[in-house]
């Protein structure tokens, strides 16, 4: 029988396009967690993946049957600076599997070991970015966020050398596809016309079929990837992530938030917080990413143009119109989720305006960003709930002033207090991966080896949009506002 019902498309696109490469297996591989929930969606069977034979082929120990193990080729720009070869240089892609609801998904070993594409890197993973990746991009997914997936996490039983020993993991990261702005760089590089109509067809057939239908379907294909990269950093800007390392191969043509290193999610409102220790000059800020998101269009609108139409002039042409359609699209989800965040369910001139002043405002007053939407659904139901608002602002009155802004607003709306209240909930999360927490469930894990943080955080997250009363520890911000939280990765 085969546990994994693999069909890979990938694998049967030209040699160019990876290097096949199995995992290397580790010393003594333990599971950590499986999510037995995205398994069954996947429409594989948990109990095998739980048992000696699936744990050994999710540390990549052994290759199951109807795998077969790449390595993708890809380029990207990094802060800014191309680099022509990059590539998995830490991860395999097992194969593909479609899940029950007729999506194709990527079933990737992260941490697997070295690959042609290694560099200098070692191959493999340390526990705690394993756990962050696997926590928080179930809370995005939790969230309603589009992410890759995290269907488990394995120690190895081996350290990896970083700055001291950590021990070593792998995730299995579960993906639309692992197909990046950067991928389509590796081939535009090479001058690889061949291979870029080849990839092109394949990202069509895989996340846009029914742009493959249009007059000109490589023009479609941009545009999709516009819309998708646009609605998602709106959804981003909307519960406060910081992807934190924007590069072009970090960037999914699934429009899937992809490659959680040193993300991190904003504590105070400031639109100029940057997380990343490497970040120095605050490219990826929260506040940037929109205009990065952009840039990273503009490269892959760059790769399209020999495709796009037949000469140079009417290639721009094509790419410019599809990459105008950028800033209109990110501005409607933006400012929409915005107005949905403020319990507006209609439509008003000065709601984008409206928001500013609130956001401004929370910038100024060090307000934390979580805690200030989730407290405004209760002052949307009950005025003497603005007292748990205001207390938010280092000087209550900035909130005083614009509540009555909000209030004068809202008065237009024809629903009542209540339905109000309750859509303004299922978007404002109470709970987010608050980094504090994140930090305090990795230290227990990898000093302590006590997976009982990690578990109930995990649990936590998985109802971000519930009061979850019992939890509300969960929900508070850190003692100063997390001002001065660097990550590392
Ligand atoms: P990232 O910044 O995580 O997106 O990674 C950038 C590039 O470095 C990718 O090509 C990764 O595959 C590669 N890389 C990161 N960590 C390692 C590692 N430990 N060993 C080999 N390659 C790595
Ligand atoms: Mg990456
Ligand atoms: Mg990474």
């Amino acid at each position: 029988m085969t546990a994994l019902p693999f069909d890979n498309s990938y694998a049967r696109l030209p040699e160019r396009f990876y290097a096949r490469r199995s995992p290397t297996p580790v010393a003594a591989p333990r599971l950590v967690r499986l999510n037995r929930a995205l398994a069954e969606d996947l429409g594989l069977d948990p109990d095998w993946l739980a048992g000696p034979d699936g744990v050994a082929a999710l540390a990549g120990n052994s290759v199951p049957d109807g795998a077969d193990p790449i390595a993708a080729a890809y380029a990207g720009h990094q802060f800014g600076q191309f680099v022509p070869q990059l590539g998995d240089g830490r991860a395999v892609l097992l194969g593909e599997v479609i899940d029950r609801t007729g999506q194709r998904r990527d079933i990737q070993l992260k941490g697997a070991g070295p690959t042609p594409f290694s560099r200098r890197g070692d191959g493999r993973a340390a526990l705690g970015p394993v756990l962050r990746e696997y926590l928080v991009s179930e809370a995005m997914a939790a969230l309603g966020i589009p992410t890759t997936r995290a269907l488990a996490a394995v120690t190895t039983g081996e350290p990896v050398v970083r700055e001291t020993l950590l021990p070593g993991a792998v995730l299995t990261r579960v993906a639309a596809s692992h197909i990046r702005v950067g991928t389509f760089q590796f081939f535009a590089a090479r001058g690889d016309v061949e291979a870029l109509r080849a990839l092109a067809d394949h990202a069509l057939a895989r996340h846009y079929p029914e742009a493959a239908e249009a007059g000109n379907p490589y023009r479609a294909l941009l545009e999709r990837v516009v819309a998708a990269q646009a609605d998602l950093v709106a959804r981003w800007l909307h519960v406060g992530f910081v992807h934190g390392v924007m590069n072009t191969d970090n960037m999914s043509v699934a429009g899937e938030t992809i490659d959680y290193g040193p993300c991190a999610f904003l504590d105070a409102y400031d639109p100029r917080t940057v997380y990343s220790s490497i970040d120095r000059n605050g490219r990826y800020a929260y506040g940037q990413q929109p205009r990065i998101a952009l840039w990273n269009l503009t490269r892959l609108a760059e790769t399209l143009l020999p495709l796009l139409a037949e000469g140079e002039d009417a290639s721009v042409a094509e790419a410019e119109a599809a990459l105008a359609t950028y800033a209109p699209r990110f501005e409607a989800a933006y400012h929409g989720g915005l107005a949905r965040k403020l319990g507006l369910a209609e439509t008003r001139d000065g709601d984008p305006a409206l928001a500013g002043d609130l956001l401004k405002r929370m910038a100024e007053n060090q307000a934390d960003f979580t805690l200030t939407f989730r407290a405004l659904c209760a002052a949307a139901e009950r005025p003497d709930a603005d007292a748990a608002v205001r207390d938010l602002f280092v000087d209550p009155t900035a909130y005083d002033s614009w509540a009555a802004d909000w209030r004068a607003r809202r008065a237009q709306e024809a629903r009542d207090p209540a339905e109000t209240a309750a859509a303004m909930r299922r978007v404002n999360p109470a709970f987010i991966p608050r980094n504090h927490r994140v930090e305090a469930m990795i230290e227990a894990a990898v000093e302590r080896d006590d997976f009982a943080p990690f578990a109930t955080l995990l649990a936590v997250l998985a109802r971000p949009y519930d009061d979850q009363s019992d939890r509300a520890a969960f929900a508070e911000a850190p003692a100063g506002g997390g001002v001065g939280y660097r990550t590392f990765c």
